[in-house]
């Protein structure tokens, strides 16, 4: 049981029972216990779901303009708020504070993708289909969905799905992650504030119990889940058993190839920031490096080598700082222990990120940079996410060993090349076996209206998010075939299937 005395409890409309379990959550920086979390079950869900299945109608048959402008008016809530929101997140999440405005900012600009959903949800209608018959589909609201997000995006990743789900008709759970579920709960409290009628954005908060509740409520007709792999095939098979149209989005361990045409300054530029930004908590960060030739190799790991020393390492607060602590006591172990055994697999370890204490704060969750050459595709840290500020070095021989490495890898979240040759780039671009690709760009995220997801292990199910593929997740189609006879003689009964001939 924590002992903090700031609680943050589930944000249902009526008000939630009393909690019986509680996490803690920690502050990164200084390894205290700065808040506990209330974790809910079943009975806690299904108070949320009445409240869904109460507000919901109401919400659906609201025009969708009106239910646009409560996206227009939430956007200007979240540009005022947007100072407390990233200093709330980088407290609980330990990424520096410009890293928790991007964090914000990136989901910001599904909101306003999710502005235009009275065009995006027109239908089609066709006249004259046959004779006197017309005929027109449009897209319809599911009713509850429900959205269970990781710790490391606590303010984009539920906009990416509470932005299309609710402007499109639909009432929704959030189910946040324990680690970090203030920012979740104020931005809930923002889109009521906006304009949201109460019912339609709900958050409860727990672990594997409330998941499980969530994927066996039969009133909840979408899940979507973004998180670690074995956890997003379990969400997916047990949410589509019960008959839930489900996407799950996993791990990652996404390559950038170097060619020898590239410009290496700039390659260290990138890599810096796409491996160690964040500390390495990102899905679609860069943490392996397959430069394509020894020469490249070793002209690579000499510039990568003053670069990382450069790193500065700080409290989330610190403004000269590149990244923070990662989130817990227990994430930063299994960093240092992917490392011992990097070490016990064979690799170089060239800088050991491991012991790094940050003076004032030696009880904080600091890990240093880590980069590891001559990594090779038998080792587990090679096959496995290690989520951290290390950076593994994958020496290739030639384009299509680098082309294979991040192909037959199991994930396949994002991988980018570096080059100046446009027809290799091509080329990389049409056969790579992955998702996400970045040509010269290290973080390939795709904007706001096109669509997130990746492919092997790092996604399960049809539809990624945001882009018109959220706006179809979380609506279905109805198509209405009509005609209004004038009362003439229609002809007898048919037992053959009708045909437009
Ligand atoms: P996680 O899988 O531990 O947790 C994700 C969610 O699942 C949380 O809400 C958590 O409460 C819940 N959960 C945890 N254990 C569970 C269990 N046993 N049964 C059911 N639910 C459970 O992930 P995380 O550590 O919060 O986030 C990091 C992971 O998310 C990394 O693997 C990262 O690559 C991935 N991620 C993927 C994407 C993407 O779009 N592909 C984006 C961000 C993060």
């Amino acid at each position: 049981m924590a002992t903090a005395s700031r609680v943050i409890d589930h944000y249902i409309s009526g008000g939630a029972p009393a909690p019986t379990r509680r996490g803690d959550v920690f502050d990164p920086n200084t390894g205290r216990v700065q808040a506990s979390v209330a974790l809910g079950d079943q009975a806690v869900l299904d108070r949320a779901v009445q409240a869904a299945l109460a507000a919901q109608p109401g919400w659906a048959a609201t025009n969708p303009q009106r239910r646009a402008r409560v996206m227009f008016r939430f956007k200007e809530l979240i540009e005022a708020n947007m100072e407390e929101l990233a200093r709330l997140l980088s407290s609980e999440h330990g990424k520096v504070i410009a890293d928790s405005k991007g964090d914000i900012q990136r989901g910001l600009e599904v909101i306003e993708f999710c502005c235009a959903a009275p065009h995006l949800t027109k239908g089609e209608y066709t006249i004259g289909a046959g004779p006197g018959i017309d005929v027109y589909s449009m897209r319809v609201p599911l009713g509850i969905g429900a959205g269970i997000t990781p710790f490391n995006f606590p303010g984009m990743i539920p906009m990416w799905m509470f932005g299309p789900a609710i402007v499109t008709g639909n009432a929704f759970i959030l189910k946040p992650s324990e680690r970090d579920p203030s920012v979740p709960v104020r931005l809930a409290e923002l889109m009521k504030e906006a304009g949201l009628p109460d019912g339609i954005l709900q958050v409860v908060h727990g672990d594997k119990e409330m998941v499980d509740a969530i994927l066996d409520h039969p009133e909840i007709k979408a899940v979507s889940f973004v998180g670690s792999s074995d956890i997003a095939h379990y969400v997916y098979s047990r949410g589509t058993q019960a008959g839930k149209r489900v996407q799950a989005m996993g791990g990652a361990k996404n390559h950038g190839i170097v060619m020898p045409d590239a410009d290496l300054d700039q390659v260290v530029a990138d890599l810096s920031g796409a491996a160690f930004g964040s500390a390495g908590e990102r899905c679609m960060a860069l943490p392996v490096v397959v430069p394509v030739g020894d020469d490249t190799a070793e002209r690579l790991k000499a510039k990568l080598l003053p670069a990382i020393e450069a790193l500065r390492v700080g409290i989330s607060t610190d403004d000269q700082a590149h990244y923070g602590p990662v989130v817990t006591a227990a994430h930063k172990a299994k960093i240092e222990s992917y490392i011992q055994m990097g070490v016990d697999e064979g690799a170089d370890l060239v800088v050991d990120g491991r012991g790094f204490k940050l003076q004032g704060y030696e009880d904080g969750f600091f890990v240093g940079p880590t980069l590891f050459d001559r990594v090779t595709t038998d080792m587990r840290t090679y096959q496995e996410e290690i989520f951290g500020p290390v950076l593994q070095m994958v020496r290739a021989r030639d384009f299509e060993e680098a082309v294979a490495l991040p192909s037959k890898h199991q994930y396949g979240n994002g991988v980018a090349i570096f080059t100046r040759n446009g027809h290799a780039a091509r080329e990389f671009a049409a056969r790579i076996n992955v998702g996400m690709v970045g040509i010269n760009v290290p973080i390939p995220v795709p904007v706001a209206y096109h669509s997130f997801g990746g492919w092997k292990r790092s996604g399960f199910g049809d539809h990624n998010q945001h882009g018109m593929e959220g706006i179809r997740f979380w609506t279905k189609t109805k198509t209405v075939t009509q005609r209004f006879p004038d009362g003439s003689p229609q002809g007898d009964s048919s037992f053959v299937i009708p045909t437009m001939g």
